[in-house]
């Protein structure tokens, strides 16, 4: 088998993106080389150095812990070209100028290695033009690698071929980039801007006329066309200031180079009017501001108030509006009610987002046959590039195609449309009225083809049993695939079908998946069945968290009638689950992602194994409700550190309680894959996945192979605590913070309740218990906090503002 091996990349651009991909990169374990010009002043490597250290306190972090810094090995071109020979990939990522960009093909052409691939992260420059500056040898494997700003984060990764790319280059990037670098990958074509920032900006630039057309102040845009309207929540004036506009006019010049009217010598495109550089950008420019990076753009933060550009005056005025209400209620309707409505109301709100809403269906449709293959590709761009929840072809085929199409063009007939253009002859007959759409279970619209065309068929994708998709397709959903084994509100027990039906998956239905005492039965249900006929159980599901905790909400009534001695008998049942799951004859594997707190950190922690996909956020976070954890969490943090110390000369045990005290003690929330484990919620046994659809995959596979390995549940040991005295050092050093001030007084008490458990109570040091023991001094000690006003203050605030009461 040959295969595609990325054992090296090289990312040439220590910039805003070269720096970030090269952090992305490590936090996946790729070994990186990031390059810059060499520095005119001090150390040659000057530039990256610096490059490297802001990586550290970038905000969202670029890192999965920040001193993984470190592994970026740094390069400049004076010093280190041969370094380059040993990379497979070379990611281009310099300033956006096409002749400095050729330049430094021309340096490098003479060091990339035998089979390297290099790739282009230019957000708008022809990739066909930068190849011209590379030998013919190296042409067939060069083509565009256009990430989106935040790379760790956002999911888009447009691929883009020149003619003479090589079809096979494209399949091992494309695979590699999924699963390696967990991203979603379009294809695009080498149109301007491609097709994520052409739909995108274009539809920034529609927003910002409509928004002055109806006369809507910009905090009132933003507010209108966020969340609501099921987009980036920053809308779109806070969107530009967060991206920079210098950013954003970048793009719309390459919008303004490349693309005209009829007889302009462009490219020609019917919107091109709209790519005016708007009046008040240029002013923006003028004055340098560019945005949140400068301090003042669109908005600028004075103290804690965020106040609103006055376009008219240029001054900053109070912002903070927010839209009507009765628009709010508007966007909750079905889609097709939605759209009549905001077509047909009076006020300038609904009509200004039918407007751009008009505008994007308008724009999308006239422009797929020369920027994407398929429909399929627009709608996942502006999902994965912009943030927004569906694209402009989903909406508008779930609203009704040919209603809406039919409303598009009564309003391009009538001028008000942003262009003439007639909508295509595609949208009004043949395949796409028949289908409802351009989404089908065959495939999505290709108008350049003129047939519905599938996804592609790639060996990566195997790895995704339920990958995301778009509304129509038919794709088969997790709630309701596979074999069900039992059912019921709380969670479903159920295995896929053919040779992946060997293992039982356990997902929890709940409102956040939290641990309701229906869960937990259905968990020991999945073990049951597990332990009879099957190679394992994985807790998955394909939604945004694991597990939110245990469900407070449901505990709620029992503790009203019966008092706490209620809340001990349930709590009781959760921890025997844990045991349940840790002592199972076959091996429970934990597949997490999103959030996994408080009872969610728990059911993983008592797991055989976890698969983790990278942004996965683990802790223990009962003190924030002034609880501790009392599922078993405690008991994990004592025997963790006991078998840590087991394993060292040191057999003092407080040096390894340490870490997990703390992160107990302090509500402590890994930050990604990488930190939960740094904190000790994952082994580095367990297994951090790139891409969030492969979970599942990877999580059977563990399943299976641990049983197949003749898997046999660990040993019900004993183990030794720090005891008496360990408890009496931590509690000095709480004594010292409540003293200082650092801590209140019921932090102190709920802290010293944690240094009890973990230290095992009243005994002596290196004294051996039993989890049986310690889940017991867990249990009363989460019982006594709950009959504690202080603590209930905490969760009454907790369940009503969903924010932490600091008492
Ligand atoms: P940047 O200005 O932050 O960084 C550019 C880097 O290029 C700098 O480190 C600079 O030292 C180096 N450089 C400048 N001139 C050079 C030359 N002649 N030879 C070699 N190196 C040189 O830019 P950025 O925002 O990181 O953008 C880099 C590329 O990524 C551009 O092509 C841009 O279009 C693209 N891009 C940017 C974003 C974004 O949001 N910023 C998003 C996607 C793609």
């Amino acid at each position: 088998m040959s295969r595609f091996q990325v054992k090296k990349v090289a990312v040439l651009g220590a910039g805003v993106m070269g720096a970030q991909i090269a952090a992305h990169l490590v936090n996946l374990k790729v070994p990186v080389v990031l390059f810059d010009l060499p520095a005119k002043e001090g150390p040659k490597n000057g530039i990256v150095i610096k490059a490297v250290e802001g990586l550290k306190k970038l905000k969202p972090a670029p890192l999965g812990v920040p001193e993984d810094a470190a592994l970026i090995q740094q390069a400049n071109y004076e010093e280190h070209m041969d370094v380059l020979k040993e990379c497979d990939l070379i990611i281009e990522a310099i300033a956006e100028r096409m002749d400095w960009k050729t330049d430094l093909y021309h340096k490098i052409a003479p060091f990339i290695g035998e089979g390297a691939i290099v790739a282009s992260n230019t957000s708008g420059l022809s990739i066909t033009k930068l190849s011209e500056a590379l030998p013919e040898s190296i042409k067939p494997r060069f083509c565009g690698i256009h990430f989106f700003n935040p790379p760790r984060y956002m999911t888009l990764v447009e691929l883009i071929n020149t003619p003479t790319t090589e079809p096979k280059v494209l399949d091992d990037l494309e695979a590699f980039v999924t699963s390696g670098l967990g991203k979603g990958v379009i294809r695009a074509h080498d149109t301007p801007n491609f097709i994520a920032n052409r739909v995108g900006i274009a539809g920034m630039l529609a927003t910002i006329k409509e928004a002055e057309n109806f006369g809507l102040t910009y905090d009132v845009v933003d507010d209108l066309t966020g969340k609501k309207l099921g987009r980036a929540s920053s809308g779109t004036f806070r969107t530009a200031d967060v991206v920079g506009l210098d950013t954003m006019a970048h793009v719309i010049k390459t919008l303004q180079d490349n693309l005209g009217p009829v007889g302009s010598g462009k490219v020609e495109d019917p919107f091109s009017d709209i790519y005016g550089t708007p009046a008040v950008l240029t002013k923006l420019l003028e004055s340098k501001s560019l945005g949140q990076k400068t301090g003042a753009g669109f908005y600028k933060k004075v103290g804690r108030d965020i106040l609103r550009l006055d376009p008219e005056s240029m001054e900053y005025v109070a912002g903070g509006a927010k839209a009507n209400e009765v628009v709010g209620r508007m966007l909750k309707k079905p889609a097709g009610e939605r759209l009549k409505l905001l077509r047909e109301a009076e006020g300038a709100e609904p009509r200004f987002l039918w407007a751009i809403l008009r505008d994007q269906f308008h724009y999308a449709a006239v422009h797929l046959a020369s920027i994407a293959e398929t429909a399929r590709d627009i709608d996942f761009a502006m999902r994965w590039g912009f943030g927004a929840k569906q694209g402009p072809f989903e909406l508008w085929q779930e609203a009704g195609w040919l209603q809406v199409a039919n409303w598009i063009k009564e309003d391009i007939d009538a001028g008000r449309a942003l262009s003439k253009a007639p909508l295509p002859d595609w949208v009004f007959k043949g395949s796409v009225v028949a289908a409802g759409g351009v989404h089908t279970a065959e495939g999505s619209w290709s108008a350049s083809a003129n047939k519905f065309i599938a996804r592609r068929e790639l060996p990566v994708y195997e790895r995704q049993f339920f990958p995301e998709n778009v509304l129509g397709s038919n794709a088969p959903a997790f709630q309701t695939a596979g074999t069900t084994l039992h059912e019921d509100d709380a969670i479903r027990l159920w295995t896929l079908d053919g040779e992946q039906g060997d293992v039982v998956i356990a997902s929890i239905k709940t409102k956040m998946h939290a641990i309701s005492p229906d869960v937990v039965e259905g968990l020991a249900m999945g073990v049951d069945l597990a332990e009879k006929g099957y190679k394992g159980l994985v807790i998955w599901s394909n939604d945004e968290m694991f597990s939110a905790g245990a469900d407070l909400q449901a505990m709620l009534p029992a503790f009203m009638m019966a008092g706490v001695s209620a809340v001990e008998g349930a709590e009781a049942e959760m921890q025997n689950v844990m045991l349940k799951l840790r002592y199972a004859s076959v091996p429970v594997v934990s597949a997490v992602r999103g959030l996994a707190l408080g009872g969610g950190c728990e059911m993983a922690a008592y797991s055989a194994k976890r698969v983790a996909a990278m942004e996965s956020y683990i802790g223990l976070v009962e003190v924030g409700v002034g609880l501790v954890p009392g599922a078993g969490g405690l008991t994990y943090i004592a025997r963790r550190a006991a078998e840590n110390a087991a394993a060292s000369t040191n057999k003092d045990i407080l040096p390894f309680l340490t870490e997990g005290f703390t992160a107990a003690a302090m509500a402590k929330v890994g930050t990604s894959a990488i930190e939960s484990r740094k904190i000790g919620y994952l082994l580095d046994s367990d297994v951090i996945v790139p891409n969030k659809d492969e979970l599942l995959y990877v999580a059977l596979n563990e399943a299976r192979a641990l049983f197949n390995s003749g898997y046999r549940a660990p040993h019900k040991r004993p183990f030794p605590v720090a005891g008496r005295s360990g408890l009496a050092t931590i509690k000095g050093q709480l004594v010292n913070m409540r003293d200082g001030g650092f801590i209140s007084a019921h932090d102190f008490h709920i802290a010293s309740l944690i240094a009890n458990v973990v230290c095992g109570g009243d005994v002596d040091a290196g004294s051996l218990v039993t989890e049986e023991y310690l889940m017991t001094l867990e249990r009363k000690a989460f019982c006594s906090l709950l009959e504690h006003p202080k603590t209930q203050e905490r969760i009454m605030g907790m369940m009503s503002t969903g924010k932490p009461v600091r008492n």
